[in-house]
């Protein structure tokens, strides 16, 4: 391998080919310069509008890997990118002229049925903790494309599919073991270093680089009631009236999400809808069949529903349902706010935005909240605004950089119109917004909790490349 760069690549200046080579000898992971073969691939992120060129890419194997990557990253001074599913709607799993730690390596997952405890390396995917879980009929709450990390998106809190029923991913994590910006390895745990566990369920990145993750598995499937029910934008108004209603006295068992879109072409769709707005309600259930069947009959069977691709299915398959929606490497831009209800001026303001969807890629999901996520104290864990009725995730996407700047102004008028509902923002679903708005997540008092942890484990911040907590 070389280390020498095309012209076309923007030389890294900091990192020497014979650190590089250096560092390879410390490593049982690939190690990548630019213009080794390989760099390419692994320099990408999922959202193709981060386009970044790291000095060096680290792909670690395990502990020692991390540690041995760590401590070069410090030498030289470089900033250093931790990388597990590459997700970051920002792409802070990235960097110019630094060291990107990537995890993705660390993939293995172990469960254990009878304990009801299941293992995951950091660089797992949840399609993988998933497969190896439901196996079992046993699930761990996550998210809902089954292409992300598991690491950011646990670090973060985790909402998705089971939530209601089985609370928050962090509401079953069990322990996390960490590397500290110092090489030692550390666990955290109810028991062991709490401050720290409180800290990185919900607090990100900020305190070392997790290598290792403990859930609690719950019962699932694995055959689960679940899949989604379409009618044209211009039933949104009633649509989402009768939603409201019907969620009122639905379980815990019961998720739902509304989605707005362009009507994809698929062989379900019937063709005079293709490229119109439609909206749609998703869900699943995390339950009885049958009981899921009684529970969502009575919305999908409101107004002049246009498709319905809700049936009994492997809990897996829904949790892939919307991968193809969110391709790697098309161009993301996403805004995001909690709301405290749907009431008719948020409603309207759905049915506005709505229809003026005009990218096959752009499209909303707007979560509902509450059930097992509630009734966890707000101060248990990092994560803020388990009090929310729903969060709205507004994605403004193309194919590439055609058309980017228009979608990118439609998601933000549409968070803006929302403005005056808004009631906080889930962490993970922010773009790089500034200090100011990082500590509008977590509120004051979390931020400030959070802060006195930073000061403790990472207080030089080398962990910056994230939804960052100062420590000064
Ligand atoms: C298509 C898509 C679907 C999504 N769906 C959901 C969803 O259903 N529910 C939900 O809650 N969120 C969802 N998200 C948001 C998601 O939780 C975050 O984007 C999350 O950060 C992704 O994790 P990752 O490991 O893939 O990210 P990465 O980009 O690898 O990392 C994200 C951040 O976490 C840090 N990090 C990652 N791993 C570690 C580690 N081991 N130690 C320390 N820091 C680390 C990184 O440095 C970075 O700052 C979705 C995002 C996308 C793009």
């Amino acid at each position: 391998m070389t280390t020498t760069t095309s012209s076309d690549i923007p030389l890294p200046r900091p990192v020497s080919a014979e650190a590089v080579t250096g560092l390879r000898s410390a490593l049982v992971g690939d190690v990548f310069g630019p213009g080794d073969d390989g760099y390419q691939e692994h320099r990408r992120v999922w959202n193709g509008s981060i386009d970044r060129y790291p000095a060096v890419i680290a792909r670690c194997s395990g502990v020692d890997d991390v540690r041995a990557a760590l401590r070069f990253g410090q030498d030289y001074e470089l900033p250093i990118a931790v990388r597990a599913g590459g997700h970051s709607f920002p792409g802070l799993s990235t960097c110019d002229y630094g060291l990107l730690i990537d995890l993705r390596p660390m993939s293995g997952v172990r469960v254990d049925p009878d304990a009801r405890v299941a293992g995951a390396q950091a660089g797992v995917l949840l399609e993988e903790l998933d497969a190896a879980t439901q196996e079992h009929g046993l699930a761990v709450p996550a998210g809902i494309v089954s292409h992300t990390g598991l690491a950011g998106l646990t670090l973060g809190g985790g909402i998705g599919w089971i939530m209601r029923k089985f609370g928050l991913t962090v509401d079953s994590l069990l322990s996390a073991d960490l590397v500290t910006v110092d090489g030692e390895f550390v666990r955290a745990s109810e028991d062991e270093n709490a401050d720290l566990f409180w800290g990185l369920r919900g607090g990100g990145g900020n305190f070392g680089v997790v290598t290792d993750f403990r859930f609690r598995v719950h019962p699932l499937g694995p055959q689960v009631m679940a899949g989604a029910t379409f009618w044209r934008i211009e039933e949104a108004v009633p649509v989402l009236r009768r939603y409201r209603d019907w969620l009122a006295d639905c379980p815990d068992e019961l998720m739902t999400l509304v989605a707005q879109r362009l009507a994809p072409p698929l062989p379900a769709v019937p063709p005079d809808l293709v490229g119109r707005p439609v909206i749609a309600v998703l869900a699943c259930y995390a339950g009885d069949v049958d009981d899921g069947e009684r529970v969502l009959r009575p919305m999908r069977e409101f107004g002049s529903p246009v498709l319905d691709l809700f049936g009994v299915k492997p809990f897996v398959a829904h949790q892939q349902m919307l991968n193809p929606s969110f391709r790697h490497g098309c161009w993301y831009y996403v805004r995001s706010c909690d709301v405290a209800d749907l009431s008719d001026p948020v409603i309207d303001i759905v049915a506005e935005y709505g229809r003026r969807i005009s990218s096959p890629l752009s499209s909303i999901a707007l979560w509902q909240m509450g059930g097992a996520v509630a009734r966890i104290a707000e101060d248990k864990t990092a994560f803020s605004g388990r009090g929310a009725g729903f969060t709205f995730n507004i994605n403004g996407n193309t194919e590439a950089a055609d058309g980017f700047d228009e979608q990118r102004q439609w998601a933000r008028d549409y968070w803006s119109a929302l403005a005056p509902f808004h009631t906080g923002v889930y962490v993970n679903f922010l773009m790089e917004e500034g200090d100011a708005r990082v500590r509008q997540a977590y509120g004051d008092a979390k931020y400030d909790r959070l802060r006195a942890l930073k000061r403790k484990y990472d207080p030089s911040n080398v962990f910056r490349l994230n939804q960052n907590i100062r420590p000064d």
